[in-house]
């Protein structure tokens, strides 16, 4: 990194050093060591068995799907895949932990090093990763204040995560953002969470710790269970702004578990930081050691999409999209292959992105929807985008077809969305019936654009003398005022020629 690029990333004359834990939720039919349901929503402890309730005399037995999810995100990651790995128990006592322990993985971790790759802005960054490993959940307490007692809800107990943790390769808040940001699409992506936030689904623990430049690193405090990015940026700012103060005021940082509310905007000590010597770690006696074939690794990889970072690569290469717009359009494999079908389709790659990212995208937003649930197809766009391409509409005339064909495409409940799109062929008989009923057609007779713009020259003849005396801006108000005439029919290109020819 430049020194300029270095010296503008300090926070009052400190280095920021972020390091992420975040655990996504695999999304599994039943728990880790169970076979229980894990289905987000349920009537508390209805979907806990007798091993989540930890009864006596039960044994876990490995959720073979568990392990897969986290071969996919091994592979996703470039990360060593390990061929034995090792559980263990993680020993705490707290209500909503009936055995007294976590089965989490410790010492030998099944996915090992990796590296995740984003842009921030238009600079590359690579954070790389320490290890991501597979334990279960916790239950969660849950406080009825009006009637001043708390309960016990185990149903998310024996959930199936992975943790995965970075070095402290992060140097600001926004690149934490992005780097969170890029892992969830990730992790969504080779369909191994759902990244439901709200529902905790992917929750991120970001270790935050201030130094000035060149000096070892800082005392790092953890904020806890970060469960959406705006949060995420707003608790690292506050936390480094609380960490510099501190400093300058003559006090040292302790290690601590720090919780962001965002009512106040603050981050709150929840306790001082535990070691890992003392939560007892020791292999767990009741799981052997997971040991992973090289050939069911190789059968992963063959299943494997193409990944979110090398499909914008390759939209950039094939298409010439713009680095913006191939990562804009990558946000999740639907929205991907929208884009390949209807730019396929039509030929117009370019013009494919800008609605992808424009008109379509509002519509969805508006509407609460995701490209998933829309009838309204690639080849519907593509052939919307042939029409403009060729002249038949304009920009404005497309918005309006767009409009009422997207009003009237079905949208699903579920998804419609079955990881490819059929039809490449651009529908251009339901566009032109649309253009055809509603009168957009562009004007395309010469003949009668110039008579128009004949027209609108003599009601104006003193605009077209102040433009021929100089007044540029003249030009402008003629351009409008024959669009008008022709009641918006007329192709603004055609009409810049025509009257730049006419005005001589
Ligand atoms: P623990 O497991 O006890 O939380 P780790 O050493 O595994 O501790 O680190 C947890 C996370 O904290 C990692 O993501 C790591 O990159 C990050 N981290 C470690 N030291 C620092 C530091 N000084 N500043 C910021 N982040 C740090
Ligand atoms: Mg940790």
């Amino acid at each position: 990194m430049s020194n300029a690029k270095q010296a503008s990333l300090l926070v009052r004359g400190y280095e920021v050093v972020i390091g992420f834990e975040t655990h996504a939720q695999l999304s599994t039919q039943s728990k880790i060591f169970s076979r229980a349901p894990i289905a987000f929503g349920a009537e508390p402890n209805t979907q806990a068995c007798a091993v989540d309730l930890a009864l006596p005399g039960t044994l876990p037995v490995m959720n073979r799907g568990a392990v897969e999810k986290a071969i996919r995100l091994g592979l996703a990651l470039g990360s060593h895949i390990a061929e034995q790995s090792v559980f263990a128990r993680k020993n705490y006592f707290y209500p909503d932990l009936p055995k007294g322990y976590q089965i989490s993985q410790f010492e030998i971790p099944v996915v090992q090093g990796g590296e995740v790759s984003f842009f921030l802005g238009d600079e590359k960054k690579t954070v790389r990763l320490v290890r991501a490993h597979l334990e279960e959940d916790a239950g969660k307490s849950l406080h009825e204040d009006f009637i001043g007692q708390s309960g016990i809800d185990l149903n998310r107990a024996g959930t199936p995560l992975l943790e995965i943790v970075t070095e402290p390769d992060m140097r600001s808040s926004a690149e934490a953002v992005a780097y969170a940001k890029e892992l969830h699409k990730i992790v969504t992506w080779i369909g191994i969470c759902d990244g439901n936030m709200q529902e905790g689904s992917f929750r991120c623990d970001a270790n935050v710790s201030v130094r000035k430049p060149g000096e070892p690193l800082g005392t790092r405090r953890e904020i806890k269970n970060l469960n959406s990015f705006k949060f995420m940026q707003q608790a690292i700012d506050y936390e480094v702004r609380w960490q510099i103060e501190q400093i300058e005021d003559g006090f040292e940082i302790q290690q601590a578990t720090v919780l962001f509310d965002p009512d106040t905007g603050e981050t709150r000590a929840m306790r001082t930081k535990e070691d890992a010597a003392d939560y007892r770690y020791f292999p767990d006696p009741d799981l052997p050691p997971l040991v992973i074939a090289r050939s069911w690794v190789d059968e992963v990889k063959a299943q494997m999409p193409e990944l979110p970072r090398q499909m914008a690569e390759r939209l950039v290469t094939a298409y010439g999209l713009p680095e913006y717009d191939a990562t804009t359009v990558t946000q999740s494999p639907a929205m991907a292959a929208y884009f390949e079908a209807a730019a396929k389709a039509s030929g117009q790659a370019k013009m494919a992105s800008n609605w992808i990212m424009g008109e379509v995208s509002a519509a969805l937003n508006a509407r609460g929807i995701s490209i998933e649930q829309t009838h309204y197809g690639p080849e519907k766009l593509a052939g919307l985008l042939l029409r403009i391409a060729d002249g038949t509409i304009s920009n404005k005339a497309a918005k309006e077809v767009f409009a009422e064909q997207f009003g009237h495409s079905l949208h699903a409940v579920g998804s419609t969305f079955t990881g490819s799109y059929a039809v490449q062929i651009a529908d251009v008989a339901s566009v032109d019936a649309v253009i055809e009923s509603k009168g957009l057609k562009q004007m395309n007779d010469s003949g009668a654009l110039e008579a128009i713009i004949d027209e609108v020259m003599t009601a104006n003849a003193p605009m077209v003398e102040q433009f021929r005396a100089g007044k540029d801006k003249a030009f402008n108000a003629l351009v409008g005022l024959v669009m008008k005439a022709s009641k918006g029919k007329a192709n603004p290109q055609q009409v810049n020629d025509v009257l730049k020819q006419k005005l001589g």
